[in-house]
């Protein structure tokens, strides 16, 4: 069943993972518009974002009776990256959509300075976070409002400046209309490669205190790949992020990197500790490094548990 694609050995197995996690991405960012169908304190205060630490405090959460999070504690400090991996249904896109207070969590705290995503306005939080998924979503409109989107009020030297830094500039300039080349449904197709880079614009536009990033590359050739991960660098530099990883080279310079499996944290450390560790993610790091064939049976076994 889906559950259990995790040694990604096989094609199809590849395939099947990376057509969820466009699913799941498209749900997080469809959400994110959506007003909340959470309740706001009438007393809420928007929320005030200094160093961007971000501290779970012993969280769970399951959208029925079925607990999905279990106890997930951690804590980020400002500018850090944390990367969360784990298979398919661990968790992870619900770990995150916890810190957008797309769902309140049933026990324990989720607190962005200090301040309890339950206590802000939800305009200022979702304002305070920004979101790049591997299947981010460009409207049909033009290239220049597919990056603003979100900023209404910046500036056509600060959309080709946000550009630039997502490496996205050049190719831009050679659409048939530049910036305003109408793309999206109906309009000029660009590449899952182009459409990642005009994400990115928009991210850098907003220039976000935290920031969420679902998988950074997808199947994309070398020199794409090469030129989505330079940008990316750029945005979380000194940017608290998170990011979902499925490859796990895109991750291991991660500050912490947490192993989900079953909701729970099962490992964390940085990769060098991890690979110490010789467990999940050191077996998991062979698999996709090609040193091992296959996951050994105990972790599969595990993740049927
Ligand atoms: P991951 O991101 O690690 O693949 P998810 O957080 O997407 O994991 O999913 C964790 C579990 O929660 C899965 O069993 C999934 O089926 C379930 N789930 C995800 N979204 C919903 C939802 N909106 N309603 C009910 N169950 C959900």
């Amino acid at each position: 069943t889906q559950r259990f694609i995790w040694p990604m050995a096989q094609f199809g197995q590849i395939i099947n993972m990376y057509q969820r996690a466009r699913a799941s991405s498209a749900r997080i960012f469809g959400l994110m518009d959506e007003p909340s169908r959470l309740a706001e304190d009438p007393d809420a205060e928007d929320l005030v974002v200094d160093e961007g630490a971000v501290e779970y405090d012993h969280v769970s959460f399951g959208y029925d009776d079925e607990t999905i999070v279990s106890d997930v504690n951690f804590a980020v400090e400002g500018g850090e990256t944390l990367a969360l991996v784990g298979p398919t249904g661990a968790g992870k896109s619900t770990v995150l959509k916890l810190l957008l207070r797309m769902y309140d969590v049933d026990d324990g705290a989720i607190r962005i300075d200090g301040q309890d995503v339950r206590d802000v306005t939800l305009k200022s939080l979702r304002r305070s976070i920004g979101y790049v998924g591997q299947s981010s979503y460009l409207f049909y409109g033009s290239v220049r409002e597919n990056i603003t989107y979100g900023t209404f009020d910046a500036t056509d030297e600060e959309v080709r400046e946000a550009a630039k830094a997502a490496e996205a500039h050049e190719f831009i300039e050679n659409l048939p209309d530049g910036y305003d080349t109408m793309v999206g449904e109906r309009g000029v197709k660009l590449s899952g490669g182009q459409r990642q880079r005009v994400t990115i614009a928009r991210a850098v536009l907003k220039d976000p205190d935290v920031l969420v990033l679902d998988e950074a590359t997808s199947d994309v050739d070398t020199e794409t790949e090469m030129l989505i991960q330079r940008s990316l660098d750029r945005l979380t530099a000194d940017r608290t992020t998170f990011a979902i990883a499925h490859r796990l080279s895109t991750i291991r310079d991660a500050d912490t990197i947490l192993v989900l499996e079953g909701g729970e944290v099962v490992e964390r450390g940085s990769h060098e500790e991890l690979l110490d560790e010789d467990g999940l993610y050191a077996h998991l790091w062979g698999v996709q490094a090609g040193e091992i064939d296959e996951l050994p049976q105990e972790f599969i076994d595990r993740a049927q548990e």
